[in-house]
Formats: C-alpha cells, structure tokens, sequence
C-alpha cells in the first residue's frame, strides 16, 4: 500500500493552481507535514449560529449574511465618524454601527457575504450591533452540516487559500488510510507526561469533538515544538564544545590602565559579568554567552573591555549592531575610548565606510574607501571593525577574528542574524568567541528555549546617580500635563522625544510623525525647534539629525519607534509616545529607557485614547513592574494565543508561545533533550528527532 511520508511535497498529494501553490508558500507550507502542522487559530462554535429572525437583544451571536447597505456619516453633535451597514439573512435585517472605524466603510461594500460577531442591542430603530466584529467570507457556512459537529476550526488564511480550503483538505488527508506517521516524539516521553499520540493529537486539533480534545492535541504540539528547540539548541552546544577557540588572557596591568579613562567605575554587577567574560576567553571553548541587562545597564563598556583583551591579544575583534545609528554611535565611542592607543578601528554598514584614527587627524575619524577598508580587514591591521549586517557579507574577511559581539540581538530578525553571523563565522579555524547582548528582558522560559544554547550573563543592577523615570498614564484625556512638563523641561535646556506609531497616515486618530511635528511645531511650541526621524529617511538624513539632536540643537525629536534601540542622549528627560496601545509592553519598556539616561529626573507619558480594559491593565503594568523583567512576565501571562504578534520574532509558533506559559513543561522538555543528547550527542539513534532538528535550524537560517 502506499505510504505517505511527512516530507512529501503538498503539490504531489494534492492538485493545485498557481494561486493555491502560492497562497501555500506564503503560509511556509510547502510539505505534508507543514500542512498537517498549520493548526487552527480557534475554532467557531457553529452552536452560537444563529438566524437574525430568532436573536433576542443582550445575546452573543454570530451570525452570517449579507452587507447591503453601507454607508459613512459624523455624530451631529461630537463630530465621531460612524461608518453605519444593514445586515441581512434569509431572515430579517440587523444594523451594524462602527465608532471611530471610518474605514470600514472604505473596506466593505454591499453585497459583501460576512460573518459577525458581537452582542445584540435594541435601539429606537430596532436591534443592531455595535462594533462587531465581523470578517468576510466566500460562502455561507449553512451549507456545513451543523449539527454533525460544532466546531468548526479556523485557519489562519492567505490569498487563494481559505480556511474553508484548508479545513476540507486537511480533513480528508487525515481520514486517508495512507497516513501512518511514526511519532516524533520518543514513546516514553508520552507515557511520562501522558500525551497524546501523534495521529491521534492531528485528528485532534484539526476535527476536535469538543475543546477538551482540541486542548490536549494541542498540549502535545506545544511540547513538541519547545522540545525540539531546546533538542537542536543543546545538541548545538554540545557540538561547539567540542570546537577550538583562542586563548585570551587578560593583561590587568593594560587593562587597569584602559579602565582609567572612561569617567566612571564599573559597577559590581558589571565587574561579576566581566570576570565572566574573562574567564570565558581565557579556555579553548568558544564562548557562547548572552549577557542580559535593562537599557542603560551599561554593557556598552564590557563590550569595549572584552574586545580591548581580544586586541591586546593581537586577535580581531567583529562588532554587530542592528541599525547604523547604533553601529556608528558605537564606532564613536569605541574612538573615544581607545583614543591614544594606537588602535585601528573600523566602521562598515551599506552607506559607509569609515575608520579611526585618522592618518591625518589622529583624534577623529575618516572616511577610507570600502575596498580600503576590507583591505585593512583582511590583513589584520583593523583590530575592532563595527557594523550593520553588513558586517557578514561574504567580501568581509578577517585574518585572525576571535571574538564577535552581537549588539541588541533582539531586534527583530536580529536573532537569526546573530544566529547566521555565528554560523557564518563558523566556518573560521580557530572559532571566534561569541557575546551576544541584548536589553530586551525575556520571560525565563523563552531564555532557556531560544538561548538554550548560550551561557546566561546578567547586568542586574543600574550605574549609580540615577533616580528612575516616572510613567504617567494619560487615557482619553487631554495632553496638556505632557505639553506642559515638556515645555517646563525643554527651558530647563533639557530635550523631549514624541514618539508616533507611523510615518504618516490618512486618519487622524492615528498620530503620526510628520503630521505630528507639523502640528506641534504651529499650535504648542512654535518657539522650539523640532526634528523628525523615521525609517523612511536615508542614512545621512537619519545621521544628521541624530547629530543635531545630540548637540541641543533640536529640542524635540517626533520619531517613530526606530529609537527604540540603543541610543544614548543623556540630556532628554521627557517622552511623549502617542497611541500606546499600538506597541508592545517590551517595547514601550525600551522606549522608556531612551530617558532617565543622565542625572535629571525624567517623566515618561503614554497615551492612548482606547478606552478598552486590556490597555488599561497593560499600561499599568508598565508603570508598576520593578524590573523589564518582571514586566517581560507579566506580558506573556497576558497574551492571548493567536496575538503573540512577537512569536514570529522567535520562530515560535503560537501553539509554542502558549507553552512558555508553563515553566514546568519548558523544564521538562529541557530535561527530557538533555537526557537524549547525553546518551547519543549525534542523533544516531533517533533518525526522526535528527531529520526535525536539521528542518530547524534551516528555518531559522531562512527565517527573514
Ligand atoms: P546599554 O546597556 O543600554 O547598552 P550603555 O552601555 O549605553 O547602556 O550605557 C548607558 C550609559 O551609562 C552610558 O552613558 C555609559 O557611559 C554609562 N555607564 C556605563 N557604565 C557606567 C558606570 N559603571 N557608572 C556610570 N555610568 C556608566
Ligand atoms: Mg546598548
């Protein structure tokens, strides 16, 4: 009999067009088992259907029908845009009313089939729904047998390829006598943590019989999925510790003397981090160790110090930053610190190319051609060369490269650039050390499964003469208090950020930067002056007036969140970020420590005009956690599945996220890898496991 194997391409068991192949593709399923792996969202209760004829007002209801009328009007008295449909079944017709959503009256036409969600209101002109929530749809769900089963699941979809489409093909490959799967995960490793098996837990997720079932299938993917992380991390690490890499000693001497010119001392938590640092360089195992710490904890320095040790060692030293802001806000002070010594640093990201010191001015820096410069890198006379990404281009070569740090590897896609800078790098003989450092405080269970490869480093404590940023919270309310401390501030000859969810954008009730500056500049502070700085700018406009705004000569920089990252004005003491609720809690956190970076004490404003619940506890989360930490927690509990919009960030799915929850799973699954590595460190043994790991880590590589 014919067998179907997990790696069979979906066009050879199934005929498509060119539309569903590439509706396909953009949903990364290219094989049986990504097919069979793409779980539902959620799944709709068909026994809440209802008919319009038979809803009574109060109730929950979904309900299917056709839009047709839709039409745009303004509140007479409050000016809100009210975008206003009727709504009808075989039935009878509902109204459906949308505040503050103009839009919708752009995006739906009559005509349009949808399905509804949201509860029944009775007005003076009969019943309607207010905000629903609604998506369109090809074809009533009525032709579904209801009654047969009431859930139905919910696919995330792409053009050509709908829920429906998945729901009916994954349903009959599963009923498809073909299908006999080995399971993945080893037979004790189910009965120790009782789940369920593989082909039962797919029929499971996809065509459940009730939630319970749909939960434990589900339970068993999370597990899966964080198992085999945590299975390719350590068999990883195992296989780098069997690798040579150079031996760095510390000349204390050389390295009290470099320490006597920044015009700070290091804070203890600084100096533990750096005796681990040291004794990390010091043996032939590469070093592979991330080192956490809040904005502004100060890691800057310890990368100065550790790639000081690398040179003095006479090895070079490869630097990666996720922006060129950041790369040349390093580069510059890296010069300030090795100023004097005689040390050639470089600078590469796609739009320049400098180096310090300069021949002719040994104080600053100077521009040197690209091929210059690779020159330089090649031959070793570059000890330190910063940069973007461009940084593991193949044309940059080293001659003796032994140490890379990787700079706010959280950023997005920079997980995987790290990742790929390593893997790059790997192919060097010897392996250089790896440090990798971000600010972004990760949940405990996200560290040990992303990172479970790397060395745990902490910064947890603040350099002195600080006194901690104040977050007010100002919902719905009037801006006033933020204009006001920002004007109170800015006289004080101190700066102010505002930051807007988007460049620029048509409605008005989402801020943005250059209508925002505009607006700014004519109706609160005609008299400061004004910068704007977003991601639509080329790198020298964006150099320029980070330039300007690091001198004084801009007051108030109205950004978008791309100085989120890195960036170091100690003299800015308020932020201002408009609609609050369109960012992350790790993300507003890192937007906070853009501030309090210098001795006065700043003010951090988030504002939002939703009025929603969620946004109020979120907010308030972030003015009350102690630590990012704590607050990094915190926000996982508080996602939902299927809007762990950061998941993507970590190459985890949603059904994975939801794992994170639970520190007893991700332990055991850490356990359980540990066990398997141990006793056969090259997955001999375990052809299945090995053939997952391998899909892996090709996804991470591919990943952007
Ligand atoms: P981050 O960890 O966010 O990268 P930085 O390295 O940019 O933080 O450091 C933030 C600021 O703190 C910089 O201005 C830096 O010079 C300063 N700094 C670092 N270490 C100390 C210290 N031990 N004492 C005082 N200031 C410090
Ligand atoms: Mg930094």
């Amino acid at each position: 009999m014919y067998m179907m194997e997990l790696t069979e391409r979906v066009e050879n068991v199934l005929e498509l067009s060119l539309t569903q192949k590439n509706g396909l593709e953009k949903l990364h399923v290219n094989t049986v088992r990504d097919l069979l792996w793409h779980f539902p969202a959620r799944y709709e209760d068909f026994s809440r259907f209802k008919t319009i004829s038979n809803v009574t007002p109060k109730e929950h209801i979904t309900v299917e029908g056709k839009i047709t009328h839709i039409d745009l009007r303004k509140t007479w008295k409050s000016k809100v845009a009210i975008a206003e449909g009727t709504f009808a079944d075989a039935t009878g017709t509902l109204k459906l009313i949308w505040f503050h959503q103009p839009y919708i009256a752009r995006f739906l036409k009559d005509g349009d089939l949808i399905r509804i969600r949201g509860e029944i209101q009775s007005g003076k002109r009969g019943l309607y729904i207010a905000n629903p929530f609604f998506e369109k749809i090809d074809r009533l769900s009525i032709s579904l047998n209801i009654k047969e089963r009431g859930l139905i699941p919910v696919y995330p979809e792409t053009r050509g390829i709908s829920s429906r489409w998945l729901h009916f093909h994954i349903t009959k490959l599963l009923q498809s006598a073909s299908l006999n799967f080995k399971d993945i995960l080893p037979k004790a490793i189910l009965t120790t943590y009782h789940l369920p098996s593989l082909i039962h837990s797919l029929r499971a997720i996809h065509t459940p019989r009730n939630e319970r079932e749909a939960e434990g299938a589900r339970k068993r993917f999370a597990f899966e999925e964080i198992f085999l992380l945590q299975l390719s991390r350590i068999k990883e690490r195992k296989l780098l510790e069997k690798k040579k890499s150079f031996i760095l000693k510390t000349d204390e001497e050389a390295l009290k003397e470099f320490l006597e010119k920044p015009p700070f001392t290091l804070t203890a938590s600084q100096r533990i981090v750096l005796e681990d640092l040291k004794n990390d360089i010091a043996t032939p195992t590469p070093m592979a160790r991330l080192l956490e710490g809040d904005v502004g904890s100060g890691k800057t320095i310890l990368a100065a110090i550790i790639s000081f040790i690398a040179v003095k060692n006479d090895a070079q030293v490869a630097y990666m930053a996720p922006t060129e802001i950041l790369a040349s806000q390093h580069f510059n002070a890296f010069s300030e610190l090795f100023k004097g010594l005689r040390i050639k640093i470089g600078l590469i990201t796609s739009s320049d190319t400098r180096v310090f010191p300069s021949k002719a001015f040994p104080k600053t820096s100077a521009h040197v051609s690209r091929t210059q410069l690779l020159r330089w890198a090649k031959s070793g006379e570059i000890k330190i060369l910063i940069g973007t990404h461009a940084l593991i281009e193949k044309k940059v070569q080293f001659n003796n490269l032994a140490l890379i740090v990787v700079d706010e590897q959280h950023r997005f896609g920079v997980q995987q650039r790290a990742r790929l800078a390593r893997t790059k790098m790997q192919t060097e003989n010897p392996l250089p050390h790896f440090l990798s450092m971000t600010a972004t405080p990760i949940p405990r269970t996200l560290a040990l499964t992303v990172y479970g490869d790397l060395d745990l480093s902490v910064l947890d404590e603040m350099p002195p003469g600080r006194s901690p940023t104040e977050t007010m919270i100002l919902m719905g309310r009037t801006r006033k208090k933020a204009w006001d401390t920002m004007r109170e501030e800015i006289n004080k000859g101190h700066q102010a950020f505002v930051i807007c969810p988007r460049i620029e954008h048509d409605d008005d009730r989402i801020k943005s930067v250059k209508k925002e500056a505009e607006r700014l500049k004519k109706e609160i502070f005609p008299d400061f002056t004004i910068g704007v700085l977003h991601g639509k700018l080329t790198p020298k406009e964006k150099e320029t007036t980070m330039e300007k705004y690091k001198k004084g000569e801009i007051q108030i920089l109205v950004s978008t969140s791309v100085i989120e990252v890195g960036i170091d004005i100690p003299n800015a003491t308020v932020m201002v970020v408009e609609g609050a609720e369109r960012f992350g809690l790790a993300q507003l956190h890192q937007m906070r420590g853009r501030i309090g970076r210098g001795k006065h004490k700043s003010i951090f404003f988030v504002i939002s005009d939703s009025q929603g619940e969620k946004t109020k506890d979120r907010l308030h989360a972030l003015r009350n956690a102690r630590s990012g930490f704590e607050l990094a927690e915190y926000d996982l509990q508080l996602r939902g599945a299927g809007e762990l919009t950061g998941s993507s960030q970590w190459g985890i799915s949603d059904v994975g996220m939801e794992a994170l929850k639970n520190i007893k799973m991700v332990e055991a699954a850490r356990k359980e890898a540990r066990n398997i590595i141990e006793k056969d460190p090259e997955l001999s043994q375990s052809p299945l496991l090995k053939g997952e790991i391998e899909i892996i880590n090709k996804k991470l590589l591919h990943f952007e």
